[in-house]
């Protein structure tokens, strides 16, 4: 949730993170508060600059809401409710007042605004934000509060918040993977993903300020002759129906086939609304000749966008148009993925995976990866991990000669938890003997990034 509320008497402005019970308030942390303001002095956010003992860990609520981010760099937890760059900002005198609750979590902070002489701070814009309250903060409890819904109700139909499943259908090489990890390498925002098998759907999840899209890539619908085949349309035909949106994904070098036929037929078939979406508009025609009519006639289609996956062209408006098909609505998944637990418990089983594969079962199954850290960096995701063996001997198995084991087995983790999350990242390992687990600061590491195209 997120809400504001002012005091005018105090001039003192709340914002919320969660709900606050009278006594869930268990430490406090104060922090150098800056507001933004539009040009005519308009409050459309804030940003706290926090200290050390408050990490990203601590912000897993407040950062669910779509305005809210993190920027680790400079360590500023900002709010930005309009997305809108500030015309002015205005570090506060008075340090702003983070509250947390027995979790650790952030559940919300308090500004003072200095008084009127000074800085006349409007906040009609912020109006949809602003919930009454009609006794101190502490008994919040007893309030009468606007009703949840309102609390964060946009001021019309058309800002309001998106979200909502959108299906990629498309017969297999026409482009798919290329698109989704195109439109997800290029925003820093998270992919959940099912990496099991390529054969279930993979889901990418782009988080933008306007909205979420959830992305269900459909294996491919294959020719349904064989066993393979028909488990695969049977996939996207089950994808489709719980979809918002389908985007139709055609090779516009090339004109329509059977199976292109195929699934714009099981597309047609559902009521949600359907894109098409011409790719490889960066590839001349394979045989000379326009296929845009051929592909249209398979049609009706609410909308057609024309896209090169691979030179990235196109793609915000196709963002843009699934967006404006989408219903209102709240973020599905956090719109973080440091949130998410299972990601990394994921990462360290593919590591753990490497480790019994390359040692060849010389390393017993006891063997744990722990993820020590997992944090945004400069466009990279920086993991480290520790390999927690039982013996001396076996860490000197896992190591390898001059590390070369070790190498191997970062090497090959990286490059599968690179596929499982679609992204690149920075793996850092480590191996330690449980034996000397405390005294043993010098334990080796392996250390690897490969900078990859998404
Ligand atoms: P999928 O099977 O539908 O997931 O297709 P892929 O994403 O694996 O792409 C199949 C092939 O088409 C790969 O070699 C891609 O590099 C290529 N490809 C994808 N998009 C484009 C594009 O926009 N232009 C060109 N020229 N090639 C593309
Ligand atoms: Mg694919």
């Amino acid at each position: 949730m997120f809400a504001i509320s002012f005091d005018p008497e105090s001039r003192t402005l709340y914002w919320y993170f969660t709900e606050i019970i009278a006594g869930s308030t268990t430490a406090e942390d104060e922090g150098t508060a800056t507001l933004y303001l539009d040009a005519s002095q308009q409050l459309i956010g804030a940003q706290i600059a926090l200290d050390y003992d408050t990490t990203e860990d601590n912000l897993t609520g407040a950062l669910e809401h779509p305005a809210v981010s993190f920027h680790p760099e400079n360590r500023i937890l900002a709010i930005n409710l309009f997305n809108e760059t500030p015309a002015e900002t205005i570090e506060l005198a008075e340090l702003a007042v983070m509250d947390f609750d027995e979790a650790e979590q952030l559940q919300g902070f308090e500004l003072q605004l200095p008084p009127v002489e000074q800085l006349d701070v409007q906040l009609e814009r912020i109006t949809s934000f602003l919930i009454t309250l009609d006794s101190p903060a502490e008994d919040l409890e007893d309030v009468e509060r606007t009703p949840e819904t309102q609390m964060f109700a946009p001021d019309t139909e058309e800002n309001a918040f998106r979200s909502g499943f959108v299906a990629l259908v498309g017969k297999p090489n026409v482009g798919k993977s290329t698109l989704l990890n195109a439109l997800l390498g290029r925003k820093i925002t998270i992919v959940s993903p099912k990496p099991h098998t390529t054969r279930i759907p993979v889901r990418g999840i782009l988080t933008t300020p306007e909205a979420q899209l959830v992305f269900v890539d459909t294996p491919g619908i294959h020719d349904p002759r064989n066993k393979l085949g028909s488990f695969m349309v049977d996939q996207a035909q089950r994808a489709i129906p719980d979809a918002d949106v389908v985007c139709f994904i055609v090779d516009i070098s090339a004109p329509p086939s059977r199976l292109d036929k195929r699934i714009a037929t099981i597309t047609r078939r559902s009521r949600t609304p359907r894109i098409l979406v011409l790719n490889k508009t960066d590839q001349p025609s394979r045989d000379g000749q326009p296929h845009l009519e051929a592909y249209r006639e398979l049609g009706p289609w609410d909308m057609e966008i024309a896209i090169s996956a691979l030179k990235e062209e196109g793609l915000d408006t196709l963002v843009e148009e699934i967006v404006r098909h989408l219903p209102v609505g709240t973020s599905l998944y956090p719109g973080d993925q440091v949130t998410d637990q299972n990601t990394r418990t994921h990462a360290a089983e593919l590591v753990r995976e490497q480790v019994l594969h390359l040692t060849e079962q010389e390393i017993p199954h006891s063997v744990a990866v722990e993820v020590d850290e997992w944090e945004e960096r400069e466009r990279v995701l920086y993991v480290r991990m520790t390999i927690n063996v039982e013996r001396e001997s076996q860490k000197a198995i896992v190591i390898g000669a001059k590390g070369a084991m070790l190498k191997r087995i970062g090497s090959a983790a990286r490059k599968r938890i690179e596929e499982a999350l679609g992204r690149s990242i920075y793996l850092d390992l480590w191996v330690k003997a449980r034996t000397n687990w405390r005294d043993d600061p010098t334990s080796l590491h392996w250390l690897g990034y490969t900078k990859r195209k998404t």
